[in-house]
């Protein structure tokens, strides 16, 4: 049969584990119940999950985005046999009892950390996402929505509020409708490249993701948003294929992302304050208030560490340490040590871009 697509073009970079053989490898782009869409060299396929793989032994569920191993059927439904390693990930608590965390987008390179530059800006918002993002394994780019609802001078202010809370991170600032700043992300969106969506519902995604596509591929939800489930269609696909080459990531599953997930991302997107952290305070049990010699103290005096960014630490410290337990798989990928090796290399090259 002849190849009329190219795996690799959907970002496939790795040769086939050797129990591949007779396996096709294909990459999920739209979950139904039971139902999976998918891409292969066949072009779109279907797929269910072979029920004694995924039941039986506990494999892990696919999600959009992931890699396959498909036994694949011309004229029906393939079976879905494996998922391949994820390379990134995000993952909420699955809602079903006894079961503990379930992927909801896999393998993107960038997150498209996004908040809007009208009344949606919030500096502690985009912190949290931050630290969502870190630990992901993708590389958070915030994106400021929406620039044509501010004016210039406002944007610049944002903009320049969002880099002293986020040294190292690119920002960018964008309008959906007036086109401004879009090509500023197309080196997120290189072929074979993808980016996955972050950010609260109404902040400019599905219309940010119609502009890039250079169509309306995305249901852009009516003013009123009294409708929580949103109005996006309900069959319609989660990875896209712009026009560029690069991929798009955009799945409800995001949108429910909870605050769970985020203690462990919090030591990157707080690099500045941990590294304060370690130098030691006088008193081992020092509370880090009115104690003589503290070293957070004395860095907030020294400038060193705004009172602000101090305070979103402990708050965001406070609402995640009660989820504490159940991250601990995370612990055990290691992902911490690959997020922070990325944070450190990030620091690198803006020190040497500032120097
Ligand atoms: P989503 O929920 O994040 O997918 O957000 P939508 O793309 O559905 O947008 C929510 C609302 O914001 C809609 O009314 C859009 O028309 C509006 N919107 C989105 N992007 C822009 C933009 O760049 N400029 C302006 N003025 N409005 C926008
Ligand atoms: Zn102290």
């Amino acid at each position: 049969m002849v190849n009329i697509i190219n795996l690799e073009d959907y970002g496939w970079e790795k040769p086939l584990p050797p129990a591949a053989a007779g396996f096709l490898p294909a990459r999920v782009t739209a979950v139904h119940k039971e139902r999976y869409e998918l891409i292969c060299g066949h072009g779109q396929a279907f797929g269910r999950l072979k029920t004694a793989v995924y039941y039986g032994r506990g494999e892990e569920f696919p999600t959009i985005g992931d890699f396959v191993l498909l036994q694949y059927e011309p004229s029906g439904d393939s079976q879905i046999v494996k998922t391949l390693p994820r390379r990134s990930f995000f993952s909420r608590r699955d809602p079903s009892p006894g079961r503990g965390e379930q992927a909801v987008a896999a393998n993107f390179d960038t997150v498209f950390v996004m908040t809007s530059l009208n009344k949606d800006f919030n500096v502690s918002r985009l912190e949290r996402y931050l630290a969502l993002a870190w630990q992901s394994g993708g590389t958070p780019v915030v994106i400021l929505t929406k620039s044509d609802l501010a004016e210039g001078v406002t944007v610049q202010e944002k903009a320049e509020i969002a880099e002293t809370a986020f040294p190292g991170v690119d920002i960018i600032s964008v309008s959906a409708v007036t086109g401004q700043g879009l090509d500023k992300l197309s080196v997120y969106l290189r072929p074979k490249k993808t980016a996955v969506f972050l950010g609260s519902s109404g902040v400019g995604k599905s219309s940010l993701l119609n502009a890039l596509a250079g169509e309306d591929i995305m249901d852009v939800k009516a003013i009123r948003e009294d409708d929580s489930r949103g109005r996006h269609t309900t069959t319609h696909r989660q990875l896209f294929m712009l026009p560029s080459g690069g991929m798009i990531i955009d799945t409800p599953g995001m949108r429910e992302l909870g605050m769970w997930e985020v203690s462990h991302g919090l030591g990157t997107a707080f690099a500045d304050i941990e590294e304060v952290l370690s130098r030691p305070c006088r008193f081992s049990d020092c509370r880090h208030q009115t104690e003589p010699g503290c070293a957070v103290k004395a860095a907030i005096e020294n400038g060193e560490l705004t009172a602000e960014r101090w305070n979103s630490y402990l708050n965001l410290k406070r609402e995640s340490r009660f989820s504490d337990d159940k991250i601990a798989f995370l612990r055990k990928k290691q992902l911490r040590h690959k997020t922070l090796a990325k944070w450190s290399k990030q620091k690198k090259k803006n020190g040497e871009i500032r120097k």
